[in-house]
């Protein structure tokens, strides 16, 4: 009997995440149709509609779908649903977000189990356990804040909630990914945002004292990530929730749990980002000793192939039989579980900025070694604390003259916080490794945006 194809519906699918995995489906030969309210795109399917109404999503997911009953033998309707829509961050209006985050998951979820859906990938944010405060390596055992940050982080984390809870109801099977600050090619976002101060001549402003870790993530690792919980959700060597039929040991075993990982720099041939102020070893004052092996260590071409070493767990490690033996459910398992998703390589919060910056200045302003007057102006830095006065004060004068305030408290804790996170469980369950480091996905960001603006 041949295999049925999946049929993918991707929701949100005109939107920057939704349109590189409508790409990354159709490359490897997938059959994917488009659910949102605007179409930017016509090489596929596409249907107008908005999530909360759970009718319009139902009427697409029983489709027969146009262009696939040849391909599909049996099978017509969408067997997958992967779900990135989502209002951007910054709304005037906070229960936008509760609208479409929440209401929008509940009638997703809903519309699936009634159209006999069987798998579901949610696409949800590192945002969900940002209190404001730092977040050093956090990995997914770690609870959403009492109080959260924003309505945005709020919503995007009863939305995942939500999806996880219906994990093998009505016979569909859910999983969320947890991405934190995408970036490349057709960004709306951080690009628009990094391209005006570029613009307006502020990148020798620093706020804080860019010692602050902070993950990024390739949009076509995210994209690639998709595709493998999508896959991996019904794969038969790991359990779903409703079917235990492995145990944890095998499951162990067949995870390598004793084995360290290879470093992320083993796939995507990760450099030293080059930027003015870049520390390779960290915010040290006085280099250790070793600086030079640490360096060189660093700096060394990793081989994906060599044998990795056995490790030690310890009862802080989500891996740990502890861990594992107390979790609520059980983390060697794709369905109803969360995943944080990075490209592995945290980077000083303004480092990121002014490789983008960088990479903007036009080539014939750049000296032989690739550096141009702008980024040798000396950086002002503004201290976190005078930050937050300058911030309450500039949202003051805006509330004054009745506009929105360029300069916010949010921006300042939000720029000075340490941000990353462990992506050891995507990388042994799902199998995911990031395969573009940020160098290179900078590079194809910004070539992208130069070609989109006409610019040198
Ligand atoms: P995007 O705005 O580019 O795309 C979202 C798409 O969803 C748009 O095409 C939009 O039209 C569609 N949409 C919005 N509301 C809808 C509704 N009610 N019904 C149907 N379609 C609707 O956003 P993105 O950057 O591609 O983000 C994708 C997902 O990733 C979102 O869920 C977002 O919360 C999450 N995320 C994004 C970032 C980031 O840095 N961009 C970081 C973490 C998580």
């Amino acid at each position: 009997m041949s295999e049925q194809k999946e049929v993918y519906l991707v929701i949100g699918g005109s939107g920057f995440v939704g349109r590189h995995i409508v790409e990354h489906l159709l490359a490897r030969g997938d059959i994917a149709c488009v659910f949102d309210i605007v179409q930017r795109h016509h090489d596929v399917d596409f249907y107008s509609g908005d999530i909360t109404d759970e009718s319009q999503l139902l009427d697409v997911l029983t489709k027969v779908h146009a262009t696939f009953p040849i391909f599909c033998g049996q099978q017509t309707g969408t067997t997958c649903i992967i779900h990135t829509a989502s209002p951007p961050h910054g709304a005037k209006d906070p229960s936008i977000y509760y609208k479409v985050n929440v209401d929008g998951c509940k009638a997703v979820i809903s519309a699936a189990q009634a159209a006999g859906v069987q798998k579901l990938v949610y696409t949800s944010s590192a945002g969900v356990v940002f209190d404001g405060g730092d977040v050093v390596n956090l990995d997914e055992r770690a609870p959403f804040p009492e109080k959260p940050f924003d309505a945005y982080n709020d919503s995007k984390a009863q939305g995942e909630k939500i999806i996880l809870e219906a994990n093998g109801k009505g016979g569909l099977l859910t999983v969320a990914l947890r991405p934190a600050g995408i970036f490349g090619e057709g960004d709306r976002q951080m690009m628009v945002g990094l391209y005006q101060a570029y613009q307006r001549g502020q990148t020798h402003f620093q706020v804080g004292d860019n010692n602050n870790l902070f993950d990024y993530t390739y949009v076509g690792n995210l994209a690639h990530a998709h595709l493998i919980a999508a896959d991996k959700l019904s794969s038969p060597s790991l359990p779903t929730s409703s079917q235990e039929t492995l145990t944890a040991d095998t499951l162990k075993a067949t995870l390598h749990l004793d084995r360290a990982l290879q470093p992320v720099s083993a796939t995507i041939a990760a450099k030293r980002i080059p930027t003015c102020e870049a520390r390779p070893l960290g915010p040290y004052v006085t280099l250790p000793p070793n600086a030079v092996e640490m360096e060189a260590a660093f700096n060394a071409p990793r081989d994906p192939h060599t044998p990795a070493h056995p490790i030690i767990r310890s009862r802080f490690d989500q891996f740990s039989d502890n861990a594992i033996e107390f979790a609520e459910s059980s983390p060697l398992q794709v369905a109803g579980q969360a995943f944080f998703i990075t490209n592995g390589e945290p980077v000083y919060f303004w480092d990121f900025m002014r490789v983008i910056w960088l990479a903007l200045d036009p080539p014939l302003s750049k000296s032989p070694s690739g550096v141009s007057a702008r980024a040798q102006r000396p950086t002002w830095v503004i201290p976190r604390g005078f930050g937050m006065v300058l911030g309450f004060l500039s949202e003051c004068w805006a509330s004054l003259i009745g506009k929105e305030a360029g300069f916010t408290r949010y921006r300042v804790g939000y720029s000075c916080a340490t941000r990353y996170h462990n992506i050891e469980k995507a990388r042994r369950v799902l199998g995911y490794e990031p395969e573009v480091g940020l160098e290179e996905g900078v590079r194809r960001m910004v070539e992208w945006f130069k070609k989109e603006n006409n610019l040198p």
